[in-house]
């Protein structure tokens, strides 16, 4: 089965983690065609990993564009791994920081394309925990205001 472009904003972010390796079974990326021209940038790992938009698969360095991938690709990537959970958890936030930094420099160099992928990765972020409990407190407010 294929999975075929133009993407929705869901399968945006499930492709664009597996391409960055930030999921429980990471494995090559697809990449450019050309990613061996001397031009394209190492992000995520990789030398011209492509990033999932709306579109299609893109190459932030050329515009090369990838409709298509196949859904075992992403099954493959998200299969449970028998990696400890907090090995795991570790390894995948550790992935999830280099890359956002590689595709935001991409970014930052004027490669418009790499923004889908610095958008899925900063989504990932985890939670401070006193954000979370800040949060809490106010819904208690809210509901203490409501009484
Ligand atoms: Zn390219």
């Amino acid at each position: 089965m294929w999975l075929t472009a133009p993407f929705d904003a869901d399968l945006i972010d499930r492709i664009n983690r597996a391409q960055a390796g930030v999921v429980a079974s990471a494995a090559y990326p697809l990449t450019c065609p050309q990613a061996r021209d001397g031009r394209h940038a190492l992000a995520g790992g990789y030398i011209g990993v492509l990033v999932a938009q709306r579109r299609g698969l893109v190459c932030p360095t050329c515009g090369h564009v990838q409709g298509w991938l196949p859904a075992a690709v992403l099954k493959a990537a998200e299969r449970t791994s028998d990696e400890p959970g907090a090995a795991q958890a570790q390894r995948i936030e550790r992935m999830r920081q280099a890359a956002l930094e590689d595709f935001r420099r991409l970014v930052r160099a004027g490669h418009l394309s790499a923004q889908p992928m610095v958008e899925t990765l900063e989504a990932m972020a985890p939670r401070p925990a006193a954000a979370a409990r800040s949060a809490e407190a106010a819904a208690a407010d809210a509901l203490a205001l409501a009484a």
